[in-house]
Formats: C-alpha cells, sequence, structure tokens
C-alpha cells in the first residue's frame, strides 16, 4: 500500500510535495481504507491544487489513544540521568505515558508556549491501521498504517511537579502535539526501522539521531501495548525522542522559537513558538 494521507482543513487530501488531491473523506474515515488510498496514489493524474504547510492539520487528527514513549534513546536517558538522576537499570518495563489527543495540532500550527520550562522531542510516531491485539513482533507493523513526524512537546515543570512525577498532563497542554505533514505508508520509506531523525531550533542543529537506536523498535511497542489493551485505527504511538533536548542543557522554548523537525522520507514541520 502506497499513499501520503494528509489533512487540510479537515479534510482527507493525498499529498505529494505541494500537490494535494482531494479525497472527499474525513481523515480519521481516509486511513481505515489503505486499499481505497491505495488506488487513490497510484492513479493521482493532475493534482487538485497545491497547499502550503500551514494550511494542513494533524493527519489523524482525532485518535483514540495516543501513546508516548519515554527514555527510549540511550543518549536521551544519559543526558536525562546527568540532570534528574532517576537510577533506571536495564530490564525495567518500558516507562509509557498519554499524550491527550486535544493536544494535537498540525505541522506548521503555533506551539503554545506556557511557562518557562517547555521542551521539544522531535520523535518518530507510529499510526495504528486496525484492531489489533496480542500480535507479537513479526506481526506488529502489518497493524501499522504508516507513519509520521511528531514533537512531543513538553512541560517539564509541570511534567516533574508531582511526586512521583506524572508526564501525561505536562505533555498534553493545547497544541503540544504537533503531527504531519502527512501520514506516509511504509513501503515509501527505505527501512522503516533507519530512518535520519533532526531537529533545528532557529536553524541550530539540536537534535540527529537515526531510528536504528530505539532502544525498543517499533514492533516491540506495538506487541508490548497490544499485550495490555486493544489498540484502534489511528491509535498514535510516539516513540521516543533523540539525545539533545533542551532541558538537558538548562535551555528553553521561547516566544518567536521556531522548531523544525524532519525525519528521512517523512518531510519536515515547522512550528513557531508563541
Ligand atoms: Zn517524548
Amino acid at each position: 500500500m502506497s499513499f501520503r494521507l494528509a489533512n487540510r482543513a479537515g479534510q482527507a487530501v493525498l499529498l505529494d510535495g505541494q500537490d494535494y488531491w482531494v479525497l472527499g473523506s474525513d481523515p480519521m474515515d481516509a486511513l481505515i481504507r489503505p486499499q481505497e488510498l491505495h488506488d487513490r496514489w497510484a492513479g493521482r493524474g493532475a493534482p487538485d491544487g497545491q497547499v502550503t504547510l500551514t494550511e494542513l492539520g494533524p493527519p489523524v487528527p482525532a485518535p483514540m489513544q495516543v501513546f508516548g514513549y519515554g527514555l527510549n534513546y540511550r543518549d536521551h536517558i544519559e543526558e536525562i540521568d546527568r540532570v534528574d538522576p532517576m537510577g533506571r537499570t536495564a530490564g525495567e518495563a518500558p516507562v509509557v505515558f498519554t499524550k491527550f489527543p486535544t493536544c494535537l495540532v498540525g505541522p506548521a500550527a503555533p506551539v503554545k508556549l506556557k511557562g518557562d520550562h517547555c521542551d521539544y522531542e522531535c520523535e518518530l510516531v507510529a499510526v495504528i491501521g486496525t484492531e489489533t491485539r496480542d500480535v507479537d513482533e513479526t506481526e506488529a507493523w502489518d497493524r501499522i498504517a504508516g507513519l509520521m513526524i511528531g514533537q512531543d512537546i513538553s512541560d517539564r515543570a509541570l511534567q516533574t511537579a508531582a511526586t512521583p512525577p506524572q508526564f501525561s498532563l505536562g505533555k498534553s497542554r493545547e497544541s503540544f502535539g504537533p503531527t504531519g505533514p502527512a501520514l506516509v505508508s511504509i513501503d515509501l520509506v527505505d527501512n522503516p526501522d533507519d530512518l535520519a531523525i533532526s531537529c533545528e531550533i532557529n536553524g541550530e542543529l539540536r537534535q540527529n539521531s537515526r531510528t536504528s537506536f530505539l532502544m525498543r523498535p517499533v514492533a516491540e511497542m506495538v506487541a508490548y501495548l497490544s499485550s495490555i489493551l486493544p489498540l484502534h485505527p489511528g491509535d498514535l504511538i510516539f516513540t521516543g525522542t533523540p539525545g539533545g533536548v533542551g532541558h538537558a542543557q538548562g535551555i528553553y522554548l521561547k516566544p518567536g522559537d521556531v522548531i523544525r523537525s524532519e525525519i528521512e522520507g517523512l518531510g519536515v514541520m515547522e512550528n513557531p513558538c508563541v
């Protein structure tokens, strides 16, 4: 199945560069019909128009569940351990939290900062394509509709305000979930387990890694989550962020900053901070 599914003003469109093709459905309906998306993509012909990044909403605007994996790249664990020692040991259960779906915005939407401790986290996001329960790792990729870029924007002060700390609210402020620019089918990337991932703040490179460094790869995450609860079409898994976050350096986002997120084969997002 090949397609790049995007959300233009609440309508599902196919997106190729700046060209778009109207699908005549809602993005949540479109993603559960991959064969239809594939057929439309294969025969797409002349585009219906051109779109800019700022006109795009989140490709998956209303998932039932949004999971976030914490501490899933070794260099990120090490940098966080230097500022907030956690005493984690190898073999512990993964750190998984919720981003509430109301935080989801598009690939160029403004990020509304609150307080002085908001931070960026560029991440690969896997999108579930079909109802999934108890799959093993060999079956997991078959349950994924596609991949997209996500920013797991985090209010570090709120994230650690309670004892014990709870991540979900600090990662769910309004506009704290930029995603996009499109949901890209797996066959359109070279190797879904090894994609270059990077993040720049105001043109300065802060994060630069590859998804092959994920300590728990995508298939393992899907298998683990599906052993606990059912996964639904459209559910998002933010897979964790590589090293280079602001918190580890004592630098936080400020109004006027521009967050540029890029993943090989998936495109670019550019979110201004306000
Ligand atoms: Zn994260």
